[in-house]
């Protein structure tokens, strides 16, 4: 079997293994990244976030997915009933970056593939890992090509960022269920050539459908746009016929959108995925640092999901580099502790969600601008920064502004 040896081994050519490789290669270490499909390959997860810019600029990808012209997302609107809340990226609190893209991912993620090869990165495609041996922080990882021969990679260290295929905590059973209800979502692009009557492109639209039940609108600069619904199993079984045919009964059945989608043109087959939210026992272990998807992944509603993925890239790659420097990285301190700031943040944000907390604070009258823009941070992927309360204490803070609305309305409506 060929033998080949690396210092860093990185699963998955996704934007958590693209900026971990950058990062790590910039340092002078010798880095691979294995990746099973044969890019471009459709993943979903299309609307960014500010934050994610700081993690793409330090990989150094920057200018190359500028030049492809995607779409740039400025903020985020939230629609009910008719009523609407925005919230643009220009009034967050946290200072930083104040805009994003919105882009089909099989284009994005290849843009970051092929500029991480041009750096010098080999990216080993149609090749799966299947078997990993640990020698202390050594290993030797056996990887498939798609004609069915094998290979070695020996590494000295190994940046699992294999997403949905959760290559190290399948192979070292660390998986752990996660603690936020089973949800499905449904989704295709879709033409749209009445875009102008509704939205502005460069926001992602998230509809309340019906309790539970919500709905994106990410469009694209290439003219078409993505649209989901997302949902408990149970809504999804009062739908039938094919995936068309349900996508087409969704769409027609919200006012928002039944008008300027009756006639798009679907440019594929609605997809379905579920019960996606999935932990892991520990991010890091001897010889291994898991990033992305493979961390912790909760919920699309909040697009965090590339951000929490580049971010925790960014972070691991400099403890990597450390720990091949022969210094002492401090995972749980410098790491697991981080990420779980940023993952927790998130959490009370959608658990707050689908409990109807957040549409008591979006669709208030009255909205105090500070708390808005404290708000609009974490919606920018700003879950780092422990100055913004609603940051520091999320959940407690937002049950407290919730209530705060519901009883001031109260008194306003006995008025
Ligand atoms: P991925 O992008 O999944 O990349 C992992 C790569 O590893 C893949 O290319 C895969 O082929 C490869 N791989 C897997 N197994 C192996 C193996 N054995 N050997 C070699 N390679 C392997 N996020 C957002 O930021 N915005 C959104 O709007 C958004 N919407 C979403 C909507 C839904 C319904 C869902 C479920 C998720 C959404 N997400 C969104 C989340 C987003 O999909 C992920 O968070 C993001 O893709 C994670 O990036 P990653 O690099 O960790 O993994």
């Amino acid at each position: 079997m060929n033998t080949e040896q690396v210092d860093v081994l990185i699963i998955g050519a996704g934007p958590a293994g693209t900026v971990a490789a950058s990062i790590i290669h910039k340092a002078g270490y010798k880095v691979k990244i294995v990746e099973k499909m044969k890019f471009p390959r459709f993943v979903i997860g299309e609307s960014l976030l500010p934050r994610c810019m700081e993690a793409l600029e330090e990989a150094g990808f920057l200018e190359a997915v500028k030049a492809k012209g995607f779409q740039d997302k400025g903020g985020a609107k939230f629609v009910k009933n008719g009523k609407i809340c925005d919230y643009s990226f220009d009034d967050q609190y946290t200072k930083g970056w104040t805009w994003t893209w919105q882009a089909p991912r099989a284009d994005f993620d290849k843009t970051l593939a092929d500029e991480v090869e041009k750096m010098g990165v080999p990216v080993s495609y149609e090749t799966t890992v299947t078997a990993i041996d640990f020698d202390g922080s050594d290993s030797t990882t056996t990887v498939e090509y798609a004609n069915g021969e094998k290979a070695q990679v020996k590494a000295r260290f190994i940046v699992d960022g294999s997403g949905y295929g959760r290559v190290i905590p399948r192979l070292f059973k660390l998986d752990k269920p996660s603690n936020l209800e089973p949800r499905k979502a449904m989704f295709a692009h879709v033409t749209d050539e009445k875009r102008a009557m509704a939205d502005e492109p460069n926001r992602i639209t998230i509809i309340v459908h019906e309790f539970g039940v919500w709905i994106w609108v990410i469009p694209f600069s290439n003219g078409n746009t993505s649209i989901g619904f997302v949902g408990s199993p149970e809504f999804f079984e009062k739908f039938k016929g094919s995936n068309e045919e349900q996508f087409r009964a969704h769409i027609a059945s919200q006012p928002y959108l039944s008008e300027r989608f009756k006639d798009a043109e679907l440019i594929f087959e609605p997809r379905i995925l579920e019960a996606w939210s999935s932990t892991t026992e520990k991010f890091y272990g001897d010889g291994f640092v898991l990033t992305g998807n493979v961390t912790e992944f909760l919920d699309p509603v909040f697009s965090s999901g590339v951000t929490l993925a580049t971010v925790s890239s960014q972070k691991a790659a400099k403890l990597v580099i450390k720990k091949l420097k022969g210094e002492d990285a401090n995972w749980e301190e410098d790491y697991t502790k981080p990420m779980m700031q940023g993952v927790n943040t998130f959490r009370s944000y959608v658990m707050r969600w689908y409990d109807g907390t957040l549409d008591t604070i979006f669709f208030a009258d009255n909205q105090d601008p500070l708390i808005k823009s404290m708000i609009c941070s974490v919606l920018a992927g700003y879950v780092w920064d422990l100055d913004n309360p609603y940051v520091k204490d999320h959940d407690t803070a937002l049950k407290k502004l919730a209530n705060t609305i519901t009883v001031r309305d109260m008194f306003k409506n006995k008025e």
